[in-house]
Order: C-alpha cells, then structure tokens, then sequence
C-alpha cells in the first residue's frame, strides 16, 4: 500500500476503534476544572467545554478518579511521579488536532508522551494535560521505496519487528523499549549509526499537528525546514503523528558483549581508541563501564565487580566481522565473550532486561574527542565507587556515516566528535536518591573538565539548568531552530522538552 493508502486506512480504522470516549466523562457534577496553565499559574475550564472536548474525541479521556488513570500516568522513570488533571489518548491524527488545539485556546499546560522513555520526565507534568500516543502504534513499510511509515506511538521493538520481516532495518535506540519520537527527534545514536547515519539523519517526512492545531506535512520537498529542525531539535515544533524512515537492507549482525575486569580498562582503551579511528563503518563499537550483572554469561567470581564490557556490532558479512573483531578479543584477557551471528531484533532488545521500568534514573553526558588516559582515570574511579551496581557510564564511538551529516542536513550537532557518553544512573525507587544524585553530578563534573564540550539533548540531566540545550548545537543551528520555533509555536505551548526559547 502507497503512503496516501496507508494514512488514509489508519485513520478510517482506528476512528472505529474509538467509542470508549464516554468512559470517565469529565465535568461530572457540574463542576468547572482547575488545571495548570502553560504560561504558568492556573486556568479553569468549564464543564460544557470539556464535555464537548471529551465527546468530539474517538479516543478516550481519563481522569484522576478513573481506572487506569495510574498506568497511563506512570512512564519510565519510577522518580517521575506526576498526577496530569487529564490523560488523553488520541486514536487518529484528528484526534491529536483536537486535543492540541483545545490545549492552546484554553491555555493549558501539554506535556506529550511518545515512548515515555524520557528521563526527564517532560512526557507528564502536575495538573496539565498528558497526551499519550501509544493507541497510535501503527506502521507500515515500502518495500519499493525502502522506506517505512510510523505512528509516533511506536517502540523500537514494535517497529523493528515490522522491518525485519522485509529484511530491513534503520538506526534505533540499544533498548528495544523506548519510543520512536523522542528518540529521533532527539538525534538517536544506536548501534547503526556509523553505518547509516543517526535515527534522525533517515527521518525523510513527517506528519506534525503544530501549536494552531493544523496538520503539516514535512519532507524532502515540502516544509524542508521544519523537517530540518525536527532532526535534532525535539518535540519543539508541534507533535508529530507519523514518521517516515528511510530503511536499509539488514538483516542479521554480528554482534554481543566482550567482558573485561575494568582494571584493563587502560590497555583495552589504548588500542581501541587507535583501532575504532580507522576502522569501517560496519563496526559500531559501544564501552559500557559499570559492576558486572549476575549474568550467566559472565563468571560467577566476577559478579558484582567492576567491568569494562564492549558491545560490538558489526553489520557487513560474517567471515570478515570475525576478523575485524577478533583482535578485540585479544587486547587483554576477557572475562567472557558472547558474540554471535543472529537477527537484528535480537540483538537491538539483548540489554532489554537490564532497563526495564519501576526504577529510578538519572541522566547526564556529552561528548568526547578520545577515549584517552585522563578520560579512563575518571571513569575508572567512579565506577569503582559507583552507589548503585546498576549504574554505569556507556561510551558510544561516533564517525562513519554519523559523521558525514552535517548542520545543513539536519539540526543534530557535534557530528565532528569522536565519542558520546553518559552517565546512567539507575538505583530502587525506595532508596534515597541524594547519595545516588551526587555520585552522578560529582563524576559528570569531572568528565566535563576533560571533555570535548557540548550534549546530546536526549542526553541532558534532570536537574541542569535550562540554558544546558544550548551546548546540544551551533550558535547558528541554534538561531534557526529558534526562528523555526517562532513561526511555529510563538508561544511555546511545546515546552516540556529541551526547551527551544522562541
Ligand atoms: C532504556 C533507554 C535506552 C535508551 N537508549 C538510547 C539509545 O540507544 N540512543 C539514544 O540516542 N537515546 C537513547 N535513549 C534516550 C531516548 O532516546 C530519549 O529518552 C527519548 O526522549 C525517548 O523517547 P520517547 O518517545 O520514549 O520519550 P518520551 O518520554 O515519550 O518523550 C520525550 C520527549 O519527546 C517529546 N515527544 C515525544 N513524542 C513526541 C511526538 N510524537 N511529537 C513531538 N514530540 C514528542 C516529548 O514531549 C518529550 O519532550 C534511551 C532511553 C532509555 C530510557
């Protein structure tokens, strides 16, 4: 099916799925709602405008009082504990129009949840409105085009389960959970992105509703500067409903984990750093420093003591992956190595198990020009002192294809760096936070005396101060997303991300 076929099913079908608009009728008792307002302080609604608001929907509206208003409010991260005054759950792109329109002429506070992967937490906030996309999780690939269409409620896993099958892949997130938009809009590194470029750089078109409630379209062709800007700039310009990627022919990887005590941490980096600046595009290499988990894969006596582990992807053929990783195994002794030859998806959701919900995290990184000795000696005595073993600090090795976008091609920056990190901080939602907080803050801290400046937006910590986006790009990437930013959202009604100041 073309992609006009396929927007125009989606929407006809998912409008017959609505119906369950009535549950939870809001403006029950007569009474007018009080929410937060996005320009800050207050706004109340009156219960006509919210009936008609909840009854024009095909998708439903929760409230505190209804069932399921607890899982819908509950995203990732187990810190984040928001109470939305209404949770509402679009079937189609009409339905996202109305509920951001109904946002704007009523000034209240949008937060948009996607994957609801965000560590910040922007996806929900205290008596505003939450919309959640995940009812909108459909898509469908061309094989002609390679290229796939998204509804932005998709995860990683549901969308690469939907490529494999054609034999086709594009660059995701390492964890097969975490949503589409927030990743791409972001930037997204995994562990295609010296092969294929960043998630963003194969975002080829958008289907956005911006802050009037219009739907736009952005692409190649048409709005080429809205899509340029959705390419790194986040969740700033309207919510994107559909995502149109370009897709690649992958099927398999050679690819795992290699173990090493982090006391080698010197000899493996030295060699890497050497190895990693000529090696092909089809090696992805990630180090991930943390305690070793109770993994069956690594030694019992290794358990629970600090590692440093490779996570190798190699995406051309087998034989010759063999020989190209192969001296990786022989940089020191490894404690275990577990790489092998198997399908895509496997691979992509492998540290699933490590990242699951219900705990807490915080987030903080930002780039690299080496993976070099004074960079080593950080890492090295943080993790030895790490507050939680199921923090660790992950070191992702950038170039190839990632680095031949540049800012016209998209509002990602620092494609010249040679590294991207960061700190990972997870720990049980009953302890407290503040010992766990000032490990990470002290150890990004002194990363930051040694690195190459700059962040990630998806990157950027909780509690850092607004201005921090600013490091994510240029002084001129950042003049034009902000010019973007005024024409289409002048008064920031999308601010719950890294906000972009119009
Ligand atoms: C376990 C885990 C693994 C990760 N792995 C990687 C990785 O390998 N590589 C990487 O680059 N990043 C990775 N990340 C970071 C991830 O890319 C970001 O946290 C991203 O924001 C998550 O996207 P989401 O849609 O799930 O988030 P959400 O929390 O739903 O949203 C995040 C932001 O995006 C905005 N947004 C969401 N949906 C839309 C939409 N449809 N339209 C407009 N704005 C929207 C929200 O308003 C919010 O500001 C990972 C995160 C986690 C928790």
């Amino acid at each position: 099916m073309n992609r006009r076929g396929f927007l125009k099913q989606s929407s006809a079908s998912l409008t017959l799925a609505g119906g369950a608009a009535m549950a939870g009728c809001v403006g029950r008792g007569g009474e007018r709602l009080t929410m937060a307002g996005y320009t800050g302080g207050d706004v109340s609604i009156r219960t006509g405008e919210l009936v008609a608001f909840e009854t024009s929907l095909d998708g439903a509206i929760i409230r505190r009082a209804d069932a399921g208003y607890n899982d819908a409010r509950t995203i990732w991260n187990a810190c984040i504990d928001k109470r939305p005054a209404l949770i509402a759950q679009p079937r189609s792109t009409t339905d996202v129009a109305k509920v951001v329109r109904f946002a704007s002429q009523n000034g209240v506070s949008l937060s948009v949840r996607g994957g609801g992967h965000n560590h910040c937490g922007f996806a929900v906030s205290d008596n505003g409105l939450m919309l959640d996309l995940s009812q909108l999780n459909r898509g469908e690939f061309n094989r002609e085009s390679s290229s796939a269409i998204a509804q932005s409620g998709m995860t990683w896993a549901q969308f690469d389960g939907l490529t494999h099958r054609a034999g086709l892949a594009t660059t995701g997130a390492i964890v097969s959970m975490v949503g589409l938009p927030g990743y791409t809009l972001g930037g997204g590194i995994g562990w295609l992105h010296r092969k294929f470029g960043a998630g963003c750089d194969n975002l080829i078109g958008a289907e956005i509703v911006t802050a009037t409630g219009d739907i736009v379209r952005a692409g190649l062709r048409d709005n080429e500067d809205l899509l340029w800007a959705l390419r790194g700039g986040g969740g700033n310009f309207g919510v994107v409903t559909k995502l149109r990627y370009r897709l690649y022919p992958l099927s398999h990887v050679l690819a795992g984990l290699i173990f090493f005590p982090l006391d080698d941490v010197d000899a493996v980096g030295a060699f890497l750093d050497g190895y990693l600046a000529d090696a092909p595009d089809d090696l992805n290499v990630w180090m991930l420093h943390r305690m070793a988990p109770p993994s069956p894969v690594v030694p019992r006596n290794h358990h629970g003591k600090p590692v440093l582990i490779l996570a190798v992807t190699w995406t051309g053929d087998e034989a010759t992956g063999e020989r190209a990783i192969a001296p990786l195994s022989k940089i020191a002794a490894p404690i275990a190595t577990a790489i092998k030859w198997r399908p895509y998806p496997e691979w992509q959701s492998a540290l699933d198990g490590a990242w699951g919900d219900g705990f807490c995290n915080e987030w903080v990184g930002g780039y690299l020009n080496a993976y070099d000795g004074p960079v080593r000696d950080i890492i090295a005595k943080y993790v030895n002192i790490a507050t939680s073993p199921l923090s660790d600090v992950k070191v992702a090795r950038l170039g190839g294809e990632f680095s031949r976008c540049g800012d016209a091609d998209s509002s990602f920056g620092h494609r010249d760096a040679n590294y991207a990190y960061v700190i990972q901080t997870r720990w049980p939602r009953d302890e407290d936070s503040a010992r766990h907080l000032a490990w990470t803050y002290n150890f990004h801290r002194a990363l930051k005396q040694v690195d190459a400046g700059g962040v990630y937006v998806n990157f950027i910590g909780k509690n850092e101060p607004a201005t921090r986006v600013e490091a994510a790009y240029t002084p001129s990437t950042l003049a034009r997303l902000r010019a973007i930013k005024s024409e289409f959202d002048p008064d920031n009604l999308f601010s719950q991300n890294a906000n972009i100041v119009p």
